[in-house]
């Protein structure tokens, strides 16, 4: 056992407590809820690690920093994660209040336990471990904690290009997202981007009888489904004009990465109730990289009985994640312009919008990174979820390595949301050899 493991072993109880209190400070950024105070603790947490601490103003939730230099001439990682957390959803879908964080099982249940206040709060803690036990960190450290990723770090990009002069660092790493469900570790080098958008359409000003109206009073759920039929066809093919434009390839090295990555389709499926794969092409990891469609839901507004009526409104709740070279701007535009050309009285609105991000896997301290992560661990090129993790390779130029620390149930934004704790006191040890790592490799 090295001095690290055993700091962390040691340590627990500490470590566990530091977590719940961190949970039990709510800091929901959609609503505003406890925001002011969950800054403050933040700020607290990076100085109990020794990091010079700065609120930054960003225009809405501030972004919190922290500073240490580390030996002159070692490299400067940036942490990236995010101290906002979902809203807790319906309460009594919870087993134990979400603002109380509750151990059951070797697990502690709150919201925010695994996403994502439990995995920086690991990386937190891996900084003071190595201060602790080494006297010095092996390298220089920027902690950037996001309060808006909940809701699409919509001032991340611009604030981080505000900092860009003391963001002048060499690599950046989060740890975020719950690890791969058939092989971990996994070193995610991108995420998906996201754009995610509402299509309403209206018909008469109240529901219509069906009989009285049928074949009269055009029905806005039909048009709704006819408009979403020419975007997505049966064998999967997006078919709005232009979404892609940019798209590019992956590179040779890249395709063997996520052909190394096992999976188990089979296995897959079934832990969550399905027999059969959607209608696209290609191995699920290549479906996990490509752009893709999703209709969220869709509703006619009073459709909680069955009633014979025209509905007056229907509504779909759509997304697409992005691939690599895609752009939000230029999918927005496709969208809107393929509503106009085929349903010009249907409204769009749109919601989320995160770019996409890419590292590849021979980019600087890849290798370091992940041999830091385990002897054994692969690269993903891209994770199938979305973060704005372009405010950091394309706003300041950094290489991004991705490390999820959370269990594959984790249940984050939904009921129940938990951390097993033996992955938060790994993940403080793994952290910690992440940054050994790349001071090694600087
Ligand atoms: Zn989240």
């Amino acid at each position: 056992m090295d001095a690290i493991e055993q700091y962390v072993a040691e340590h627990g109880s500490r470590h566990e407590r530091e977590l719940a209190e961190w949970v039990a400070v709510p800091s929901v950024s959609a609503t505003g809820e406890g925001m002011a105070a969950a800054a403050d603790h933040a700020r607290e947490l990076l100085v109990r690690s020794g990091l010079a601490p700065r609120v930054v103003e960003t225009g809405g939730w501030p972004l919190v920093t922290g500073h240490a230099e580390g030996p002159a001439g070692s490299p400067h990682v940036v942490i990236y994660g995010h101290y906002d957390v979902q809203p807790a959803g319906p309460l009594e879908e919870w087993h134990s209040p979400p603002f109380e964080a509750t151990i059951r099982d070797g697990r502690m249940y709150g919201r925010g336990t695994g996403d994502n206040k439990g995995q920086h709060l690991a990386q937190l803690l891996a900084v003071r471990a190595l201060r602790d036990c080494h006297g010095e960190l092996p390298c220089s450290v920027t902690v950037l904690l996001d309060g808006e990723e909940e809701i699409g770090s919509p001032n991340l990009t611009a604030t981080l290009t505000g900092l860009r002069d003391e963001l002048d660092a060499d690599v950046a790493v989060w740890s975020d997202g719950p690890v791969n469900a058939a092989f971990e570790p996994t070193v995610s080098l991108g995420v998906r981007g996201v754009v995610s958008f509402e299509i309403t359409v209206r018909g008469a000003r109240s529901p219509l009888h069906s009989g009285n109206w049928g074949n009269v009073a055009p029905n806005p759920a039909w048009e709704l489904v006819w408009l979403l039929s020419t975007m997505k066809g049966p064998d999967g093919r997006i078919l709005i004009d232009g979404y892609d434009t940019g798209t590019v390839p992956l590179t040779a090295a890249e395709r063997a990465a996520l052909e190394a990555l096992p999976v188990d389709a089979e296995q897959l499926l079934a832990g969550v109730g399905l027999d059969r794969l959607d209608h696209a092409d290609g191995s699920v990891n290549e479906r996990l990289a490509m752009p893709t469609l999703s209709i969220n839901s869709l509703t006619c507004l009073d459709n909680n009985e069955h009633r014979t009526v025209i509905p007056a409104v229907a509504v779909a709740r759509c997304d697409m994640r992005l691939a690599c070279g895609q752009r939000t701007s230029t999918v927005v535009e496709a969208v809107r312009a393929h509503v106009a050309r085929h349903l010009p009285q249907a409204e769009v609105q749109f919601k989320a919008l995160m770019e996409p991000s890419r590292t590849l896997p021979d980019a600087p301290y890849a290798e370091a990174v992940l041999k830091a992560v385990g002897d054994n661990a692969l690269f993903e090129p891209a994770m199938g979820g979305s973060l704005p993790i372009a405010g950091l390779t394309e706003g300041l130029g950094l290489p991004c390595y991705g490390i999820p620390l959370a269990n594959v149930d984790e249940r984050n934004h939904a009921p129940n949301e938990n951390f097993e704790l033996r992955r938060f006191h790994d993940g403080i040890v793994t952290a910690a050899r992440v940054l050994l790592g790349i001071g090694r490799a600087g």
